[in-house]
């Protein structure tokens, strides 16, 4: 901890006394002092000496899906679950998940190199020697497949990198498409790769992006060290995440499973991750035009495009068994409100020995049940029933609790009031997505919460960094807003099915960005020493990661009216319909200007005629787009959400509890049953995944990304179902303001 100055000290005490009548939102003025007294009790419990060996023991070996270790684990956690009291169940489900069998890449022509494709063990990392247990560097879900082919860089492999590409004249038609890690989620990189020809894909990790370039390398430091190569899921997570073998269903033994050769969320070319020491030969071998400035990576010579005259030989071969998987669920069944769940979650799988992702967050989310534990044998009760969830799985494809959740969908669509998700967790600041009807509710959390640094409330140091950090024209708004925004859900962890297939409020949280983490993400240095020497060292954050997980699971199952509020959330709808019309403007003068500079020959005016360079070609200027429905629903939404509060104040604690049936169904009209275009399991009207970005969100996905890729005729059609759905929330809350009126 660092020394706080006098002033601050004097200053945190002056704030504490200025507040003498606790206020908690949805709990009477006695409820709110006695459930203060408890959640003071439970961010007393959890102990970083603890929290260390909770990691050490979970990482002592490699735990990936179908691992001895991963088994051990799961009953390990369950064990220690029961030795404090608490109920808690394996649930064994089961999935596809292919390992390496055969994996070689060689450079043939012009010069001839063998690929490592090995993470060496290190002498200083104690860990790093288990090489039997060991997954190699691979990617989940790539199929099987012999390539020779030349070789073409293209950047990170994103849409615009490939327009870019187009522009110099080079296609990646019949080719190796070799891109770095970074800007996309690696699985997007695979799939626009196939959707533009290639014939396979290599992901290196460039130095630029977190090696040499950011910092010391392993173990010297946190970077990645040269011969590390990043591990991970390239199944198609934004069409459907989960066991491939039964999309919308849990994986029970019973369940049909669809043949391996009709699976349809398996790449469609051979991909692999590897170092950079091993993409050097590729990359110092190609020719062609110099990279644009952008396309520049890290290592000591000139980058080209190519194609060739670098020529690679790529083989892929799996075992396309299936494997358990060893989810653990422990229940504290509620007092009053039983059939209402709180459900809180955090995956226990690693790639390799996986020690920041995820045992960090997960030896946090335990010593939040051993705390829970300890309240109960104190005589706390919880109002409503606490499903404590560690899942297996998330890393290939976030299987435990897709499976899990499917398998229990009635039930969950039924009684989930809200799920809290945390992950990795590094150093740093607190950060937070999800759910903006619950945006209210994590700012209440974290302004009890200490920062274990500077000593100011998490709420107070998450604040002034966003201030720092925003544009200046934004700083003013963070400043004048009560609650401090949070961000919304993309996908890339547990939280996913909750939210965006079955329509369950859900939050994301951690602390980070002091730790100069991920550069040793899904390696085999992402281990106790790694974590213990580069991370958070002491477990302070772990500690208050506990403290934040936990007090937001007992604010939640305590309070008499549930905590969501909508005005925060009608505003940031508003937000969102305002980027997309501009969003939509934009297009719009661009393909306008670009059909104007077509026309005036401003392209054969700035080719080189002696370089090869391809003007684009004209596009059909999209219509004008009528957004009204949107508007209207938007006003809708907020007027409601002002009646609801309005009303919500007005009954004091007199509110009465039947409310919350209403309120569990607020997140759930926000989604429709037929999903969205091309992807029909993902439900939730607001907030997606990116169909090209991967884990980075596209709120209003249908409307958003229908302009995005061009397919004008879709816009209004997807707007009429958002349109609904806002008006739907809204006269969920007309009828719960009217609860309230009518009880007094
Ligand atoms: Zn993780």
């Amino acid at each position: 901890m660092r020394p706080i100055s006098a002033v601050l000290l004097l200053l945190t005490v002056a704030l504490q006394a200025a507040d003498p009548t606790p206020s908690l939102r949805g709990y009477s003025q006695s409820a709110a002092t006695t459930e203060i007294q408890w959640e003071k009790k439970l961010r007393d419990m959890p102990d970083t000496a603890r929290l260390r060996e909770n990691m050490r023991r979970l990482t002592a070996r490699p735990h990936h899906v179908g691992s001895p270790y991963d088994k051990d684990n799961a009953e390990w956690i369950q064990a220690q679950l029961k030795s404090w009291g608490l109920d808690a169940k394996i649930e064994a489900l089961d999935t596809l998940f292919p390992t390496p069998l055969e994996r070689s890449l060689e450079l043939i022509e012009p010069v001839k190199y063998k690929a490592k494709l090995e993470e060496p063990a290190l002498p200083e990392d104690p860990t790093s020697n288990q090489k039997s247990e060991q997954l190699p560097t691979y990617n989940a879900y790539s199929i099987d497949g012999d390539v020779t082919a030349p070789v073409v860089y293209v950047n990170y492999g994103a849409p615009a990198d490939y327009e870019e590409l187009a522009r110099l004249g080079v296609s990646v038609s019949g080719a190796i498409v070799l891109v770095r890690y970074g800007q996309t989620w690696r699985g997007i990189k695979p799939k626009l790769a196939a959707e533009h020809g290639a014939l396979a894909c290599l992901i290196y990790s460039d130095p630029r992006d977190d090696g040499f370039f950011r910092g010391e390398i392993f173990p010297k430091g946190p970077m990645r060290p040269p011969f590390g190569a990043q591990r991970g899921s390239v199944l198609d997570l934004p069409v459907q995440p989960g066991d491939p073998q039964t999309p919308g269903v849990g994986a029970t033994p019973d369940a049909r499973k669809v043949p391996l050769s009709q699976v349809t969320s398996l790449t469609k070319i051979p991909v692999m991750p590897i170092s950079y020491e091993d993409a050097e030969p590729l990359l110092k071998n190609l020719t062609g035009d110099v990279v644009p400035e952008a396309w520049r990576g890290g290592l000591p010579f000139t980058y080209h495009v190519g194609p060739g005259p670098a020529k690679a030989h790529l083989h892929l071969k799996f075992n396309w068994d299936r494997k358990p998987l060893y989810s653990v669920v422990a229940r504290i069944p509620g007092a009053k409100f039983p059939d209402e769940w709180i459900i809180r979650g955090n995956h226990h799988d690693g790639w390799v020995n996986g020690a920041a992702d995820p045992v960090a967050g997960a030896s946090a989310e335990m010593e939040e049940a051993r705390a829970l534990g300890e309240l109960l044998k104190q005589g706390w009760k919880p109002d409503r029933t606490i499903i404590y969830c560690f899942w297996d799985g998330e890393e290939p494809g976030l299987l435990g609790s897709t499976e899990w959740a499917e398998a229990h969908d009635r039930e969950l669509k039924q009684h989930a009031v809200a799920y809290i998700n945390s992950d990795g967790n590094g150093r740093g600041t607190f950060s937070s997505e999800g759910s903006h009807t619950l945006e209210n509710f994590v700012n209440s959390v974290i302004k009890d919460i200490q920062d274990p640094e500077t000593g100011m409330t998490v709420w107070r140091r998450q604040r002034l960094t966003d201030i720092s950090r925003a544009a200046q024209e934004r700083k003013g708004e963070i400043r004048s807003r009560a609650d401090t925004r949070i961000g919304a859900l993309g996908s890339g962890s547990d939280y996913t099915v909750f939210l965006d297939h079955l329509g369950i409020a859900s939050v994301n949280i951690g602390y980070g960005g002091e730790d100069q983490g991920s550069g040793q993400y899904h390696s085999i240095y992402d281990d106790f020493y790694y974590y213990t020497h580069f991370m958070d060292t002491d477990f302070a954050y772990g500690k208050t990661l506990a403290q934040t997980g936990g007090t937001m699971v007992m604010r939640l199952a305590d309070a008499s009216v549930l905590p969501f509020q909508f005005t925060g959330f009608a505003d940031t709808v508003r937000t969102y319909i305002a980027e997309i019309k501009r969003l939509a403007t934009d297009q719009r003068a661009q393909i306008k200007e670009r059909n104007a500079e077509l026309e005036d020959g401003t392209y054969t005016a700035l080719a080189d005629p002696k370089r090869k360079t391809v003007p684009p070609s004209k596009e059909p200027l999209p219509p004008y787009v009528n957004f009204a429905p949107l508007d209207e629903a938007a006003d809708e939404l907020t007027r409601a959400a002002e009646g609801y509060e309005r009303a919500f104040a007005a009954a004091g604690d007199q509110a009465p509890a039947s409310v919350n049936a209403k309120l569990i169904q607020s997140e759930r009209v926000l989604t429709d049953s037929t999903g969205l275009p091309n992807r029909p399991w993902f439900e939730h009207l607001i907030y997606a995944p990116g169909y090209y970005t991967g884990y980075g969100v596209k709120t209003i996905p249908g409307v958003r990304e229908a302009i995005e890729q061009k397919r004008p005729a879709e816009v209004e059609q997807q707007m009429v179902r958002v349109a609904k759905a806002l008006q739907n929330e809204a006269d969920l809350l007309d009828a719960a303001a009217k609860e309230f009126a009518a009880k007094k």
